[in-house]
């Protein structure tokens, strides 16, 4: 049978939830997925455990160029609506921090969940089925490599660029330049960063993790970083990249939760150096590279008021410049995409191309770490699956 009711294309989070959503009303639904297998990225995920969602995910947990876009599909499907299918299916999970739910086990439960509810929906699935283009005469006419498909609605959820390790392509920006919508600029998210210059020699720290808090355009994350060979990683870092743009400083408070000028006033009342005190707060090798290149070799007592001051200054705003980011090999996401502007928030479809869904990482709304990227292919895949 070549002819559906819903093409979806992408069986990532979003096109599966899209399709168990059109399947249960009674949709004839087709997914299809240029992978050997569906949710290569779930199985990654969240380091093999899948953080499927934040209990504390709200609009003010997303980027996008037109923030309000989110909340209603947000408001309609919850992460407490994605834990009581996750209980439904008796996946064990636990909250690791801040509201993230991981499974106790694999993410391969996450997968075997919606996979179930696929098959109880009565949605098919074709892997190893790469969509080529799309056109629309009157219905929607799908071409791929197992030949051409027909449907009256076409869900667009295949993602974006990055990992292309695990089948991200451009097709879903494609089709919207074809179909005449915008685009809002897109780049990598969640992303490590590269030294510049200089601070390549921190490079021999790679390994040693700090907390922090990292602050960029006016965005705070109080989380760890993570040196690596090449620049900083880490959730912290992952975090601000987000926030980041080429010409802006990345500023690190390396004592948060403290004053720095007050701490810099208690430990100069020890007669010891920075080093000394510092290598109680961080591991030994950061203290060291840290206070070769910021502190004056001499016993806090002997500091000029000055050098206390600067001192203060740079445990609490230590400010790098970095040249570039690791890029969407490494992305966990891709910041921006279709713009907003272009659908309805209640239905995810074209305002002017009816029956064309955007859905998921496609859209410009990007979710912080910590399982909002999930819970928008939830929320965004639920709400298109009501109106397919
Ligand atoms: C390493 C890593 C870890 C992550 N961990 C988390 C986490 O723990 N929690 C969290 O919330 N988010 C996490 N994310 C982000 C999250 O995985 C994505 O935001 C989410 O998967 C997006 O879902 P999606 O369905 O929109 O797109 P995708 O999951 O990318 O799915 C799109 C699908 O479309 C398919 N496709 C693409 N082009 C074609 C084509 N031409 N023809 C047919 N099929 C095609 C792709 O193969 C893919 O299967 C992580 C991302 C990465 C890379």
């Amino acid at each position: 049978m070549n002819d559906w009711d819903v093409i979806v294309i992408g069986a990532g989070a979003a096109g599966l939830m899209c399709a168990i959503e059109a399947g249960k009303r009674g949709r004839r639904v087709l997914v299809l997925e240029h992978n050997e297998r569906v949710g290569k990225k779930i199985a990654i995920s969240g380091g093999g455990r899948c953080n499927f969602t934040n209990l504390g995910a709200g609009p003010g947990n997303y980027l996008s160029n037109n923030p309000d876009f989110c909340k209603s599909a947000l408001a309609r499907y919850t992460p407490w609506d994605f834990v009581a299918l996750v209980e439904k299916h008796g996946v064990r999970y636990h909250e690791k921090k801040l509201g993230q739910q991981f499974c106790d086990t694999s993410s391969r439960a996450i997968i075997d969940l919606l996979l179930a509810e696929c098959a109880a929906a009565g949605v098919e699935i074709r892997v190893n089925c790469r969509v080529a283009e799309v056109r629309k005469p009157a219905r929607f006419v799908v071409s791929t490599n197992t030949g051409p498909l027909e449907s009256a609605a076409l869900v667009v959820a295949c993602g974006g660029l990055s990992f292309a390790k695990l089948g991200a392509s451009d097709l879903g920006y494609r089709i919207a330049k074809q179909f005449e919508l915008k685009l809002t600029e897109i780049r990598p998210g969640l992303v490590p960063f590269t030294f510049s210059g200089g601070d390549s020699a921190l490079g021999e720290l790679s390994g040693l993790s700090v907390p922090v808090r990292a602050r960029c355009d006016g965005t705070t994350f109080e989380e760890n970083l993570l040196f690596t060979h090449r620049g900083l990683s880490g959730p912290a870092i992952l975090q601000i990249s987000s926030f980041w743009r080429e010409d802006r400083t990345v500023e690190f408070d390396l004592l948060p939760g403290r004053q720095a000028v007050d701490w810099v006033a208690n430990a100069r009342r020890e007669s010891t150096d920075a080093l000394s005190l510092l290598s109680r707060e961080w591991p030994k090798r950061f203290a060291e590279a840290w206070c070769a290149r910021h502190t004056p070799a001499k016993s806090l007592p002997h500091y000029k008021a000055q050098e206390l001051a600067t001192l203060a200054t740079m445990l609490e705003a230590w400010p790098l410049h970095f040249s570039g980011t690791e890029g969407y090999p490494k992305a966990e996401v891709t910041l921006g995409g279709v713009d907003t502007r272009e659908l309805s928030s209640k239905t995810m479809e074209a305002r002017r191309v009816p029956g064309l869904f955007f859905i998921g990482e496609v859209v410009d709304v990007t979710g912080w770490l910590g399982g909002y990227n999930f819970q928008w292919a939830w929320a965004s895949g639920h709400a298109a699956g009501q109106f397919t």
